[in-house]
């Protein structure tokens, strides 16, 4: 695992977006301000032993209660449907998880068997499939290290540990683990100048995207304004995704969800671009795929229950396919700059001889200059970082059947240092799952034999004779079968118990009026 670099070098941070306010809680800048073993103390200052309720359905009640008042009374979030019952994309969301495993498994998979839907229904594999339920019930005495990882009031994540035998004394903190918290990316002057280069340029207006869209409405109507040239510019990169007549793409709008087509070249293809505080409409519109994973409202916890993987995340509330519900950041560094320790948790933003170069320069009014060095940023690749400075990004633990895909999204112009990363939710995630990516085939490769990941098909499992020979026809009724499992607990124990307790709520009401 990977430790901060010490902080001896003094980063000069030129931040690729403005650094929103931070309502703080807690000792912030103290923190900051520490090196590695100060913040290790800190922390561990701060941890206490808390009582857990194992039966946790009241939790995931009362989380529930919390989250759906607090969007409705959120006037940003009026067109936003939060709707996660909606099973009209579940097949095509299962269909990609399925093939992406299988391509993983045996080498790519072409995008051959796109029209076959809707998805084989041999159930054949699925029986017994209740014991890979793999939502967290955290031990009924827990280790709370801090309240708030942010320290932000209108951001906050608390962090668990749950080892066992762990004590307040015998508690460890990793070094890895005590990195800056920032929801915004940045650039290292000193160290990548023609990025920074690159962000300089496209302040300029012929370099800079961004719009004059305004409208009296709370949220301003960009993506339904065909001239808005932000939402030209999104539109047009939806040109590379892979394409079958009659079939419509994944759309980058700051409420739809963000449905992949299909599991091929997943992030290079799929790109977006949104309005940004440059704009007119300030990035508080619809078109805006970072809107949602900005406002930071999903319930978040990182927890640790086994040391060989470290902390992981789950959400207390239900996250609707589609949704990206949070950003992932860190530092932007070109390849050259990236140690091999820091490539266990970096993720590759840019490849030179992958990525699809988002515009045509020659139909660019870009100026000389900046046309020179975007040609040039084009041939290099880039990561971001979380090594030292991120967020909760970096916590999300790699899975043999990932539930959140990381995508790309632009904004004010379109070198590497305008790439923001958004996670979205692959499927619906139930409540208590641990949120999961794909750390990528290397990384796969050297986990292969030791992978703690425990979804059914992981390449370290028990059953994993039974799965790897599987085709995507007949895992994704596997990957179906498991969120049925799930959903059905969750709506049992959590929902059927709101919506009576609302019913007689109304029921009282109705009584009380009545006398
Ligand atoms: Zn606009
Ligand atoms: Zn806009
Ligand atoms: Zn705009
Ligand atoms: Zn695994």
């Amino acid at each position: 695992m990977a430790s901060p670099e010490p902080e001896t070098r003094r980063k000069q941070r030129v931040h690729t977006a403005t650094v929103p306010r931070i309502d703080v809680t807690g000792q912030f800048n103290e923190y900051n301000a520490s090196d590695i073993e100060n913040r290790k103390i800190m922390r561990k200052r701060e941890a206490v032993l808390v009582r857990w309720n194992t039966d946790e359905s009241h939790f995931y009640q009362e989380e529930f209660g919390k989250f759906y008042r607090k969007i409705k009374l959120d006037r940003d979030l009026l067109n936003y449907k939060y709707d996660w019952t909606n099973k009209d994309c579940h097949s095509q969301c299962f269909r990609v998880i399925a093939q992406s495993l299988q391509s993983s498994r045996s080498g790519k998979l072409e995008d051959v068997d796109y029209f076959i839907e809707p998805l084989h229904k041999n159930q054949e594999h699925t029986i017994g499939f209740g014991k890979y339920d793999d939502t967290y019930t955290p031990p009924a005495r827990r280790i709370r290290i801090t309240r708030n990882i942010t320290f932000d009031k209108n951001d906050v994540i608390p962090v668990y540990s749950d080892l066992p035998g762990e004590t307040l004394e015998n508690l460890e903190i990793p070094d890895n683990f005590v990195y800056e918290y920032s929801n915004v990316n940045f650039v290292d002057k000193s160290q990548e100048s023609d990025l920074v280069k690159a962000m300089e340029l496209a302040q300029q207006e012929e370099n800079l995207i961004k719009c004059n869209c305004h409208s009296g409405d709370n949220v301003v109507p960009c993506y339904e304004n065909k001239k808005c040239p932000c939402y030209k510019m999104n539109k047009m990169l939806r040109n590379f995704q892979f394409h079958i007549k009659d079939r419509s793409r994944c759309e980058f709008s700051s409420f739809k969800p963000i449905i992949l087509a299909k599991h091929t070249d997943v992030m290079f293809d799929n790109i977006g671009f949104s309005c940004s505080e440059m704009c007119a409409c300030a990035g508080k519109c619809t078109n805006n795929a970072l809107f949602l994973a900005n406002k930071n409202i999903f319930p978040l916890e990182i927890y640790r229950q086994n040391p060989h993987v470290g902390f992981n995340i789950r959400s207390s509330v239900p996250i609707p396919a589609g949704t990206p519900f949070k950003t992932f950041t860190g530092e932007i560094r070109e390849s050259v700059n990236v140690s091999d320790e820091d490539l266990d948790y970096a993720f590759k933003v840019w490849q030179h001889d992958e990525t699809r170069i988002p515009v045509d320069l020659k139909d660019m009014k870009f100026t000389g200059e900046y046309k020179r060095l975007l040609l040039e940023l084009f041939q290099r690749d880039f990561f971001i970082c979380p090594t030292t400075y991120g967020n909760v990004g970096r916590t999300a633990g790699h899975s043999c059947v990932p539930n959140v895909e990381i995508l790309r999204v632009y904004q004010k112009s379109v070198s590497p240092a305008h790439i923001n990363l958004i996670m979205v939710a692959r499927e619906d995630i139930i409540p208590g799952t641990p949120l999961t990516i794909d750390y990528g085939a290397e990384f796969a490769e050297r986990l292969k034999d030791v992978c703690q990941c425990g979804t059914f098909a992981c390449s370290n499992s028990k059953d994993k004779e039974l799965f790897s020979e599987l085709k995507w026809v007949d895992l994704a009724p596997c990957v179906a079968k498991l969120h049925e499992v799930k959903f059905e607990k969750y709506r049992e124990t959590v929902m059927d118990v709101i919506n009576q307790e609302e019913i007689a709520h109304r029921a009282k009401r109705r009584r009380l009026q009545a006398h």
